[in-house]
């Protein structure tokens, strides 16, 4: 970031450091055994039920967070300037994967939020739900009816608002406003600034590419209008929809800075003690009523597995005691591959113009909320189905069966993205990129303890195409993603493809033998940030899963997950929708268990 831009994001804090109930110090908390639920992860699921609980002012909550406050966080706040919070940052955990076997052994990025809000407050923003019989499918795979899409549409209802955006536009026909709610405390909203790339797209659509007016009806095939979590041109996540407006409730409180190491039952048979560290002393905090653990996908495993409940032979052999034998914590780690297809374009914006645009879009920002920065990424998003009348899918078909889990659910997802400037003010690049991804992934993965250091960073193996069907879809997503493009208003907008290796791919479109297509998947894919599943829902009584459909954790008294990583399936989507939906389900369930 050049020094004007760092002067910018200083004079432009727009935030008041204001606290509140927020204590930097876990030294500070009031009371160590007052409250009825600690809940660690003050994350968007944490954030959700901390504030749902308290509604009621007879419970208490103590909301424990490892990062800091969001508040005044101008990287977080301004939509535009997502990538300012990527690795690297401590707002991030700065995970990283072992090496991808079938990747020729990369490592691939783990972002995660370290910061109030969690991952909310890092994320690209975008708000999708997936497909109706994902949830349904949820609801057959753990027994429970309560989370059929039919059934979980009052949760989506009263979680959100959707607003209008900031350039006041006419959003007729952009989304349907049936399908959405109007007094929940999160934000969505369509794009506030738009893009010549929208008309691009929408000018493609056609049978193969049809338009959906919205993609949250459950039945999520075509292209559409991005809905993302922005309000009033500024990032809404779980921390400033779900806390900032209740931090006088005298039941809440929150602590940041509150590593948490481990959970414990203080007389041997109910969890209800809670470690964390302030500056390397430990501190214990007891809950009367439940501990409910929401540090996210790898890092409530993590807590699990360091407080001794897990595979009971692969924590023998690393000196853990034993508390509960659970095989499944930390297996069934499930992300969405992803391949960024990329390609210049053919007028290519100069280096110093883009520059400029940078800082004028900052300026504007600052001034009244509205321009280039309150763009999460794009205007639009496509869903699509394979096309099952080619003979690679018809074999890939009749060997695997169908991969979605309905016929109106699509296998992958294409993402365009323009990047005339980027967030990282990488201006020499004009690039054009089209992400394709496969929704319906099958490959497992694992979050485990470092033998060598149980207590530090996870070992995530996300596992890529372990599962062989996966690099087939795979295939037919980047064939998709160039069929896309062959038109000739798209050719005369694209120049050359930026790698080797998708040069060469593009070069033999359409008929990309599987040697050519494959060496460019396994040194080009990545992650779409949504990982879920390391501590899966399975039917009450299972022996395989690790929580009950009511959260309950498998065996052990006094202890929920109220995560992403109870998820059995990825919903064919992003994730955070479907983490708002979980969350205020299990609030509800708590509150009704009291
Ligand atoms: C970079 C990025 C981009 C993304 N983009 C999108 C998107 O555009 N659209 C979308 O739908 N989804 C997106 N996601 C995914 C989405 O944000 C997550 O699925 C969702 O936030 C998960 O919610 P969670 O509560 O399970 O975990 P998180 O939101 O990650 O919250 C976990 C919280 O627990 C805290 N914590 C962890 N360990 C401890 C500990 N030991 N002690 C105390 N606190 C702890 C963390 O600091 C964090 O605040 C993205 C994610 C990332 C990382």
């Amino acid at each position: 970031m050049s020094p004007t831009f760092a002067l910018l994001g200083l004079l432009a804090v727009s935030v008041p450091l204001c606290n509140g109930k927020i204590y930097e110090d876990p030294n500070e908390i009031p009371s160590l055994d007052s409250y009825d639920y600690v809940i660690v992860g003050g994350g968007l699921t944490g954030s959700v039920v901390a504030s749902r609980l308290t509604e009621n002012s007879n419970t208490s909550v103590l909301l424990l967070e490892a990062g800091g406050s969001h508040q005044g966080v101008y990287y977080i706040e301004v939509p535009g300037l997502q990538n300012f919070t990527g690795p690297g940052t401590s707002y991030n955990w700065n995970y990283t994967s072992v090496p991808q076997v079938n990747l020729l052994n990369n490592t691939i990025p783990a972002p995660r939020g370290h910061v109030l809000g969690g991952s909310s407050s890092i994320n690209g923003m975008w708000y999708t739900r997936g497909s109706s019989a994902d949830y349904d499918r949820w609801a057959n795979v753990t027994g429970d009816q309560g989370w059929l899409w039919d059934e979980l549409q009052t949760y989506f209802e009263k979680s959100e608002t959707f607003t209008s955006p900031v350039d006041g536009h006419n959003t007729s026909g952009q989304y349907d406003p049936a399908l959405h709610g109007t007094q929940g405390p999160l934000q969505v909203t369509v794009g506030g600034y738009s893009q010549s790339l929208d008309q691009l797209v929408m000018g493609r659509l056609d049978e193969q590419f049809p338009f959906i007016e919205d993609y949250d009806d459950g039945e999520p095939i075509g292209f559409g209008w991005t809905q993302t979590t922005i309000g009033n041109g500024s990032r809404s996540s779980a921390a400033t929809a779900y806390l900032d407006n209740y931090l006088n409730r005298t039941n809440l409180d929150i602590a940041v800075n509150s590593l948490v190491t481990r959970i414990s039952a203080s007389n041997g048979s109910s969890i209800d003690t809670v470690t964390l560290t302030a500056n390397g002393i430990p501190i214990n905090v007891t809950a009367r009523v439940e501990v409910l653990l929401a540090a996210g996908v790898f890092n409530t495993p993590h807590i699990l597995l360091n407080s001794g409940i897990g595979d009971a032979t692969e924590l023998s052999a690393m000196n853990i005691p034993v508390v509960h034998n659970l095989p499944s914590v930390g297996k069934n780690l499930t992300e969405q591959p992803a391949v960024s297809n990329l390609w210049n374009t053919s007028s290519p914006v100069p280096a110093a113009e883009a520059e400029a645009a940078y800082e004028q879009a900052l300026a504007q920002w600052n001034s009244t909320r509205t321009g280039r920065m309150v763009l999460a990424i794009s205007n639009t998003v496509g869903f699509a189905r394979m096309n099952m009348s080619n003979l690679e899918v018809e074999a890939l078909v009749e060997q695997y069966g169908e991969l979605a889990p309905g016929p109106a659910s699509p296998h992958f997802e294409l993402l365009p993205t323009v990047n005339a400037f980027d967030a990282e003010a990488n201006f020499a690049n004009a690039e054009f990129i089209l992400d394709a991804v496969n929704l319906v992934p099958y490959s497992r993965g694992s979050v485990t303890l470092d033998p060598t250091n149980p207590m530090g960073n996870p070992l995530i193996d996300y596992n890529f195409y372990s599962a062989p069907q996966d690099i087939l879809v795979m295939r037919q997503a980047i064939l998709g993603a160039l069929s896309f493009v062959s038109t000739p208003d798209w050719q005369e907008f694209l120049a050359d493809p930026v790698s080797p290796l998708f040069a060469a791919v593009v070069g033999e479109y359409p008929n990309v033998s599987n040697t050519t297509m494959d060496a460019y998947i396994r040194a080009s894919t990545t992650i779409s940030f949504h990982a879920v599943g390391s501590c899966s829902m399975s039917p009450a009584g299972a022996d395989w899963g690790v929580v009950d459909p009511d959260f309950h954790v498998k065996g052990v008294k006094g202890l929920r997950i109220i995560d992403t990583s109870i998820m059995p399936f990825a919903p064919a989507g992003h994730s955070q929708a479907a983490a708002y939906v979980i969350a205020e389900r299990a609030a509800d369930i708590i509150k009704a268990s009291t």
